[in-house]
């Protein structure tokens, strides 16, 4: 994988910069450092501070597996586009519904189903996030024994794609939305010509495996094996990722960033 800040990628940056880019981040791990209390996940100041400059001249697009309203009190202030969020089931945005109607008919009542089957296994310390439209088994702190046995018990579960997470099991249901294909339809309704995604974990490879019908710069945040192009090599550099970002806007629209 290329790190996309080495100056040979300038002209890529540009590119961004000189189109109509969108402009997609997942949260936690990519925007905001993984902590252990998911509750306080927040931002660092100098992050939040360049990301609503980021959102204040582009469509910005948060892509999380969180549920939206647990994602809305930490991204409070930050001008969004749209919001996707449960791995591309709920989205939030100018012009488009909060959720795809006919998936949600699908998706909640097996997840409430999946919900009752899954939850004697906080007795062995597997907390059970009930996020309406999928599951979080958190496994933090969970011995191999019990993490063999969730997912054991997960796989039975009906209608269910597990995908491993940091610390954390996700259940999705299968029904043909994921964080990549939940862009795409983003994409198309705000009229993109090219995307930028980063993203740290599992489900979002399914963004950077997705074929987009616009140029896609990909990029892992993180060690670990990816499909995307490119890699930042820490959460902790992607201020610098913003930096860049801003920059190429200012270097293709002088005149904006004059009167600025
Ligand atoms: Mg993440």
């Amino acid at each position: 994988m290329k790190d996309l800040l080495a100056p040979r990628h300038r002209p890529l940056l540009d590119g961004l910069g000189a189109r109509r880019t969108l402009f997609a981040f997942d949260y936690d791990g990519t925007l905001a450092p993984i902590v252990r209390d998911a509750a306080r996940a927040r931002m660092r100041a100098a992050t939040k501070r360049r990301l609503v400059a980021l959102a204040s001249r582009r469509p910005v697009v948060l892509v999380t597996g969180r549920a939206l309203a647990d994602l809305a009190p930490l991204v409070e202030g930050v001008p969004t586009a749209a919001r996707i969020g449960n791995h591309g089931l709920e989205w939030e945005g100018e012009g488009l519904p909060r959720c795809d109607r006919a998936v949600v008919e699908l998706a909640a009542p097996r997840v409430a189903g999946w919900l009752d089957a899954m939850q004697p296994l906080e007795a062995l310390g597997i907390r059970v996030e009930d996020k309406r439209l999928s599951l979080s088994l958190h496994l933090r702190g969970a011995s191999p024994l019990t993490r063999d046995r969730v997912h054991r018990e997960a796989v039975r579960l009906p209608g269910a794609r597990l995908v491993p997470g940091k610390e954390v099991l996700n259940v999705l249901p299968e029904v043909g939305l994921d964080k990549g294909s939940a862009l795409q339809l983003i994409g198309r309704a705000v009229g993109c010509e090219a995307l930028l995604f980063a993203g740290d974990d599992v489900t979002d490879e399914d963004v950077f495996t997705r074929s987009v019908p616009w140029p896609l710069v990909a990029i892992h945040v993180g060690s670990g094996p990816s499909a995307a192009e490119y890699r930042l090599r820490s959460q902790g550099r992607i201020d610098e990722l913003l930096d860049a970002l801003l920059l190429a806007l200012d270097r293709t629209e002088p005149a904006a960033a004059a009167s600025e």
